[in-house]
C-alpha cells in the first residue's frame, strides 16, 4: 500500500466543516472581558461528497478504482464573539502591531451528537472527528462497465472534535483597511476532546482568546460599529500545516446582516471539489452541502433602577423657576429574560419618557408671585445628559444605539414635583421593551417621587409627618390641631402643605396636621405683641408682598392672596392677614379690623356679616401705638406710663387679629354698646376696659388671650332676699367661646 492510498483513504470520512462568524460589537474595553460570549445560532451544516480514486501500477493501469459518497451533517451551536477594532480603522497605523496572525478572533461552534456511527464515547484523548457510519459497502459497475467498490456512509457528528476557527484579519485594499474573514477548519491539529466539554469552550480557546483580548485591550481599542465582512472560506486541512481552500461563501452581506440580527434564518450552498493528480494516484472529490443559519436569541427584559435611598427622595426646587433644583438618576439596563446579571446579545437604544409631570405655578404655592405656567415641574436636562438627545419641553430623550444600559438624570424645578417615568428600550431588531423597575416586574412606571397611595405627595413626607397609613388624597384638608376652633382645617389642602410656602423666614413645607396663619407683619407689631402669647395657637408664617399676591386694593379677591400658584390640588384662594401701623384713625380708636361687605362702602362697621370667612374679607387691621399713647398722657409716672402703653398695644392687636380670625365682640349678639362690649371672662383680650380700667391703669390687668369654651365669667349683682333687703352677690355667666369662633379657612 502505498503512501498517497493510505493518506486519501484515512482522510474521507473525516470532513469537517466549520461555520463560523464573526461581528463586531460597541462595547466598552472594560466590558469585554465581562460579556463577550453568548448563544446566539443554531446552525445546520449538510454535505454530500463523492469521491472518485484511481489507483495506478507503474505502467499506469488502473488497479483499483474506489468510489465513495457520503453524506453528512451536524447540528452546530455557535457562538459570536463581540469586540473592537474600529481603532485600527480609525488610526491605520496602529495595525503594524497586529498581523494577520495576532489580530485572529477565534469563533467555534459546538454541536449536539446524534445519528449512529458518531461513535464519541469511546476511545480516549485520540482525536475522533467525525465518523460516518457505513451505509453500503459493495462493488458496483461503473460507466465503463467495470467493477468498482462503492461505499455510501452518511452520519452526524461534532465540532468538537475538530479544530475550527476563524481569522479576522487586516489588509489594505481599496480606499482603506478591509476585513478579511476565513474560516478554518482541519481535524488534524484538534487539540480538545473532552467528553464532559460538549461545546467549543476548551482550553486552547481560552488561551488564544485571552490574548486577543490582552493584547487588543492593551491598546485601548475603541468599539466599531460596522466591520464589512467581504470574504468567508472554508479551509480544508489535508494534512497539518497544508491546507487547501475549497468553498467560499462570497454573499457575505447577506451573513453580515443576520450576524448583526440574527433571527429568522440565512442559507449557504456550498460547492467544492478538488482533484489530485500523481503518477500512482488520481482522485477527484465533489463536494455539496449547505449551511443553515438560525437565530437563537433570548428574550430580553430590560429593568430600571433607581439610586439608592430614592424612596426618601422629596422634591426640591431651585430659587428660580428654570434653574434646576435636586435630582437624582436612574440607570436602565437590558438583560436576558429572568437572568438580570446576564447581558444578552441585542443592543438598544432607550428612549426616556416623563408621563403626567406636574405643571404648577412658580416653584412652590407662593413664589415667585408672577409663576410660569405650563412649564413642567421635572424635566430631563440637557446639561445634565450630555450622552442623551433631549427634547426642547425636557420631557423625554433618547440615547444613542448600540447600548446595553444607559441612565437618565432627572431634575425638579418645584417643591411639589411629580412625575412618571417610564423608559422603553429599542433593541436593535426593533422590538420594544418597556423597563421594569427593578425588585418589582409588575411596574413599569417609576412614580417621582416614591407614592403607593397615589396621591402626588411623597410618602417620604407623609411618613415623617405619621399620615402615610391614612391614605389621604391630596385634596384632603382637615387640619385638626388647634382643636375647638370653629371647623378644622386650614384651607390648604395636604398637597399645598406639602408642596410648601416661601416665608420670610425661608421656604418650608406646612404640617397637614396644624392649621397656618400667613402674616404680612410690615410693622413688626405682630411679631411683638402677638407671636409671644400666640392666643390663637396657629403656625405662623411671615410674608411679604413678593410671597402673595398683593395689591393694596381691598375689594380685588386677589389681594393678600398666598397660595396663588397652586393651581390642581387647591381648594379655595387663602389670604393672609395684614397687620399694619396706622397714625391716627378716625374716632380715635386704636386699632381697626376692616373688612369688606358685599353692598356697602369699605370700613362699615358690620361685625356679623365679615366673619363668616374673617380671612377673606378682612382686608386689613390698622393699630395706632400714637392713638394709645396719646390716651396716656394723663399717666404721670413714666414706668406705669410705659407698662400701660405695652399691655395695651399687646391687647389691642391681639383684640383686632381675633377678630381678623373671626372673633365678635362680648355682647352676646346684642346691639353693641359701651356696656355690652366691657362683659365677659375678665382676662380675655376681645373684652372691652371699663372705664374704671381706664381711670386706674395701675389696675389694669393683661389681656392677652382668648377666652375658651367652659370658663365663667362673674360680674356683681344684687338681689332682694326673702325680707326684701337688697342683697350683693356675684352672678356667674358661661364665657363666649371667642377660641370657638376662630377661623382660618376661606370657601370658594
Ligand atoms: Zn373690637
Ligand atoms: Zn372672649
Amino acid at each position: 500500500m502505498n503512501q498517497s492510498k493510505q493518506l486519501n483513504r484515512k482522510k474521507l470520512p473525516l470532513f469537517l466543516f466549520i461555520l463560523i462568524a464573526l461581528f463586531a460589537f460597541n462595547l466598552t474595553p472594560a466590558s469585554v472581558a465581562e460579556n463577550e460570549e453568548t448563544d446566539l445560532l443554531e446552525g445546520e451544516l449538510t454535505i454530500h461528497g463523492v469521491y472518485l480514486s484511481q489507483q495506478f501500477d507503474d505502467e499506469h493501469k488502473i488497479i483499483q478504482k474506489e468510489l465513495t459518497e457520503y453524506s453528512y451533517s451536524a447540528i452546530l451551536e455557535l457562538r459570536i464573539y463581540y469586540y473592537k477594532l474600529d481603532l485600527f480603522r480609525d488610526n491605520p497605523s496602529t495595525i503594524k502591531n497586529y498581523g494577520a496572525t495576532t489580530m485572529t478572533q477565534v469563533v467555534a461552534g459546538s454541536n449536539k451528537i446524534s445519528g449512529d456511527g458518531a461513535d464519541l464515547s469511546s476511545g480516549t484523548n485520540k482525536i475522533r472527528p467525525m465518523i460516518c457510519s457505513m451505509k453500503s459497502d459493495t462493488w458496483q459497475r461503473n460507466w465503463e462497465n467495470k467493477l468498482i467498490h462503492v461505499r455510501q456512509a452518511s452520519g452526524s457528528g461534532s465540532l468538537d472534535y475538530g479544530h475550527v476557527n476563524l481569522h479576522i484579519s487586516m489588509v489594505p485594499g481599496p480606499g482603506g483597511y478591509i476585513y478579511r474573514v476565513t474560516a478554518r477548519t482541519g481535524w488534524g491539529t484538534a487539540p480538545f476532546i473532552r467528553k464532559d466539554v460538549p461545546r467549543a469552550k476548551t482550553k486552547i480557546w481560552d488561551e488564544q482568546e485571552k490574548r486577543w483580548r490582552e493584547e487588543t485591550m492593551k491598546s485601548g481599542l475603541i468599539p466599531p460599529d460596522y466591520h464589512p465582512l467581504n470574504e468567508v472560506k472554508f479551509e480544508y486541512e489535508t494534512e497539518p500545516g497544508k491546507k487547501i481552500f475549497f468553498a467560499t461563501i462570497t454573499n457575505t452581506k447577506v451573513l453580515e446582516d443576520f450576524l448583526k440580527k440574527p433571527d429568522g434564518s440565512v442559507s449557504f450552498p456550498i460547492n467544492a471539489g478538488y482533484q489530485v493528480k500523481q503518477d500512482s494516484n488520481e482522485s477527484d472529490l465533489r463536494i455539496q452541502g449547505s449551511l443553515v443559519l438560525r437565530g437563537k436569541r433570548k428574550p430580553v427584559e430590560a429593568m430600571m433602577t433607581p439610586p439608592e435611598g430614592f424612596e426618601k427622595w422629596m422634591p426640591q426646587a431651585d430659587a428660580a423657576e428654570n434653574t434646576p433644583g435636586n435630582g437624582f438618576k436612574v440607570d436602565v439596563k437590558i438583560h436576558v429574560k429572568d437572568q438580570p446579571e446576564e447581558e444578552p446579545t441585542q443592543t438598544a437604544k432607550f428612549k426616556f419618557e416623563l408621563i403626567g409631570t406636574s405643571k404648577e405655578k412658580g416653584i412652590c404655592n407662593n413664589y415667585p408671585v408672577n409663576g410660569n405656567t405650563g412649564d413642567f415641574d421635572l424635566k430631563i436636562s440637557k446639561e445634565a445628559n450630555p450622552e442623551l438627545t433631549v427634547s426642547e419641553d425636557g420631557q423625554s430623550a433618547e440615547s444613542k444605539a448600540e447600548l446595553k444600559y444607559s441612565g437618565v438624570y432627572l431634575n425638579a424645578y418645584d417643591w411639589g414635583a411629580y412625575g412618571k417615568l417610564k423608559i422603553t428600550a429599542v433593541l436593535d431588531d426593533g422590538q420594544e421593551v418597556i423597563a421594569y423597575i427593578e425588585g418589582n416586574k409588575e411596574k413599569r412606571q417609576l412614580k417621582i417621587p416614591a407614592d403607593e397611595n397615589d396621591n402626588y405627595v411623597a410618602d417620604a413626607w407623609e411618613k415623617e409627618k405619621g399620615i402615610f397609613e391614612k391614605n389621604y388624597g391630596p385634596d384632603w384638608d382637615d387640619d385638626s390641631q388647634p382643636a375647638g376652633q370653629r371647623r378644622n382645617g386650614d384651607g390648604y389642602t395636604l398637597y399645598e402643605e406639602y408642596r410648601g410656602f416661601q416665608t420670610k423666614a425661608g421656604y418650608s413645607r406646612t404640617s397637614p396636621l396644624k392649621k397656618d396663619l400667613f402674616i404680612y407683619d410690615p410693622d413688626e407689631l405682630v411679631k411683638q405683641y402677638y407671636e409671644p402669647y400666640n392666643p390663637a395657637k396657629l403656625e405662623l408664617h411671615y410674608i411679604d408682598p413678593t410671597m402673595m399676591k398683593f395689591s393694596g386694593e381691598a375689594r380685588n379677591p386677589e389681594n393678600r392672596w398666598v397660595n396663588c400658584n397652586s393651581v390642581k390640588f387647591n381648594y379655595a384662594r387663602q389670604y393672609a392677614i395684614f397687620v399694619k401701623r396706622w397714625t391716627t384713625m378716625e374716632g380715635g380708636t386704636a386699632g381697626e379690623a376692616n373688612w369688606i361687605t358685599s353692598t356697602d362702602g369699605l370700613n362699615d362697621i358690620d361685625p356679623y356679616k365679615g366673619f363668616e370667612q374673617p380671612l377673606k374679607s378682612i382686608y386689613i387691621i390698622k393699630i395706632s401705638p400714637p392713638v394709645i399713647e396719646r390716651s396716656l398722657r394723663g399717666i404721670k409716672d413714666p414706668d406705669l406710663r410705659q407698662r400701660t402703653f405695652q399691655l395695651l398695644m399687646a391687647s389691642t392687636v391681639i383684640h383686632e387679629i381675633g377678630h381678623g380670625l373671626g372673633i365678635k365682640h362680648h355682647a352676646d349678639g346684642k346691639i353693641e354698646t359701651d356696656e355690652s362690649v366691657i362683659v365677659g371672662v375678665f382676662n380675655c383680650s376681645m373684652r372691652y376696659n371699663t372705664p374704671a380700667e381706664y381711670a386706674h391703669p395701675e389696675l389694669l390687668k393683661p389681656q392677652l388671650r382668648f377666652c375658651g369654651k367652659g370658663e365663667k365669667w362673674k360680674r356683681p349683682a344684687e338681689r332682694k332676699d326673702k325680707d326684701g333687703n337688697t342683697e350683693y352677690y356675684f352672678e356667674e355667666f358661661n364665657s363666649h367661646n371667642c377660641f370657638g369662633q376662630l377661623d382660618v379657612k376661606s370657601d370658594p
